[in-house]
Order: C-alpha cells, then sequence, then structure tokens
C-alpha cells in the first residue's frame, strides 16, 4: 500500500525541501472552478511541496539575482512535479501537476489565478500559514521557499495543519509602496504594476520590489536564521 511516508521519501529524493499532504474536505472555501477536483474530478490527496528559496538573494543590492532565481526555480518545481508523478505511476497512483507559475483569469472575482492555489494547498497541507502579506510563511525557511503541487488520486494520511505564525503587526502593509496590501486581500495587479517590468535605463526585465517579504520578522524561519544571524 502506498502511505504518506513513502510519497513523501519520494518527493524528498527528488530535491524537495518540504512535502506535506492535504485531505480534500481542507478546500471546502476554494473558489468556484478552483477546487482540485473541478482539475481532476478524481483526486483523493493533494501533495503541496516546498523548495527552498536562496536567503543570500535578499541581501543584493542587484534586483537581477532575485529575479533570475525566481524565473529558475519555476522550471525546477515543474521538473519536480513531473518526475513525482511519473514515479508514482510505479505504485499505481495517477497524479496531476500543477504548473508552480501559471495563471489564468477569473472572471467571477477578477483576479489572475492558478488552477489550484499554491499557497492555499501547502497551508492545507501543513507547510505553513499565509501571512497578511499574502505568502506563506513556513517555520523552517520563513517566505523563502517556491511551492509546487500534485494532485493525487490516492487516498493519503494528511498532515496536522500548522497554527498562524504572522502576528498581524502590519509592518508588510505599512511599508507597502503602491498600498497593495491595505485590503485582506492583496490588490493583485497594482503589486505587479509596481514590482514586476522593464528598468527603462539598465534595459532590463527585473522583480523590483520585495519590501513586504523583506520586514517580515518571521521572513527566514529557523533554517535561514541560522545562515544569516547565526542564531
Ligand atoms: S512586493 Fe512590493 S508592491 Fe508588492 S505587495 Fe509587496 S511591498 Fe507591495
Ligand atoms: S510583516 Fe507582520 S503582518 Fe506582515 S506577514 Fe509578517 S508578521 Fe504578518
Amino acid at each position: 500500500m502506498l502511505t504518506s511516508k513513502k510519497v513523501k521519501e519520494i518527493m524528498f529524493s527528488l530535491g524537495t525541501d518540504l512535502c506535506g499532504i492535504a485531505s480534500m474536505d481542507r478546500f471546502a472555501d476554494a473558489p468556484e472552478g478552483y477546487h482540485p477536483l473541478d482539475v481532476f474530478p478524481t483526486c483523493k490527496s493533494v501533495v503541496s511541496f516546498g523548495c527552498r528559496f536562496p536567503v543570500g538573494t535578499l541581501l543584493c543590492k542587484s534586483d537581477i539575482p532575485y529575479t533570475r532565481v525566481r524565473n529558475s526555480i519555476t522550471a525546477k518545481m515543474d521538473a519536480i512535479a513531473l518526475d513525482f508523478c511519473m514515479e508514482m505511476e510505479k505504485y499505481r497512483a495517477v497524479c496531476v501537476p500543477v504548473p508552480t507559475n501559471e495563471s489564468q483569469w477569473d472572471k467571477n472575482t477578477d483576479r489572475w489565478r492558478s488552477i489550484v492555489s499554491q499557497k492555499h494547498a501547502a497551508q492545507a497541507a501543513g507547510l505553513g500559514t499565509i501571512g497578511r502579506h499574502s505568502l506563506l510563511i513556513t517555520p523552517e525557511f520563513g517566505s523563502m521557499v517556491w511551492l509546487g503541487m500534485v494532485l493525487c488520486d490516492q487516498e493519503l494520511e494528511p498532515d496536522q495543519m500548522k497554527e498562524p505564525i504572522c502576528n498581524d503587526c502590519n509592518l508588510c502593509v505599512d511599508i507597502c509602496p503602491v498600498n497593495a496590501l491595505e485590503d485582506r486581500e492583496i490588490k493583485q495587479q497594482v503589486c505587479w504594476n509596481y514590482a514586476f517590468g522593464d528598468d527603462e535605463e539598465k534595459q532590463v526585465w527585473r522583480i523590483a520590489c520585495h519590501k513586504c517579504r523583506d520586514i517580515c520578522p518571521y521572513n527566514l524561519g529557523s533554517q535561514n536564521s541560522i545562515l544569516i544571524k547565526g542564531e
């Protein structure tokens, strides 16, 4: 029988740093059309995984390393999800990878959405909790993780969900240069218009803002704190 332990062994062998499993009852609040069952009708479990985002990119004066890592880590996450699905088929488990960084327009809510929310799946799978800045915060790596997900047709033992980590200090809300976090739901387009785009002078596409990530007291997590602060 395929156990959660075995599933995680497979996922970790592919190079992930975090892995958790969510049961279907934890997606009751998913927006219409964006539930795992809307994507994969025989889905019985969701496997969420995370890879560390190199913390040094936060310390750079140049925007380029953060931008390039963000762009290349998405390919890595999609490759892991694909390899995981093929490996699971050896155990007669049918799985579907959810693209790590691909959105479609949801006319019901006027937002771009992943076909299933990576952050909500990670929260449902016990990897961490979503902070006021709308990023996932994990105990180990803070918000310095990138997320991937696979939908699975096997019933697997779910992980326990975490207690909220964000303390609602509002530092992220106050520092945002364009007030994209003033409502509980991030103003997606306002953030993207400011943070993503061409540097006219240097003529390069870059991510120019991650201030909400930088300022959060929980942005590093226990493992990155050892690296940065020697704690
Ligand atoms: S990335 Fe920058 S613009 Fe976007 S929400 Fe965070 S602080 Fe605001
Ligand atoms: S800065 Fe404060 S309010 Fe914002 S996510 Fe971090 S803990 Fe939560």
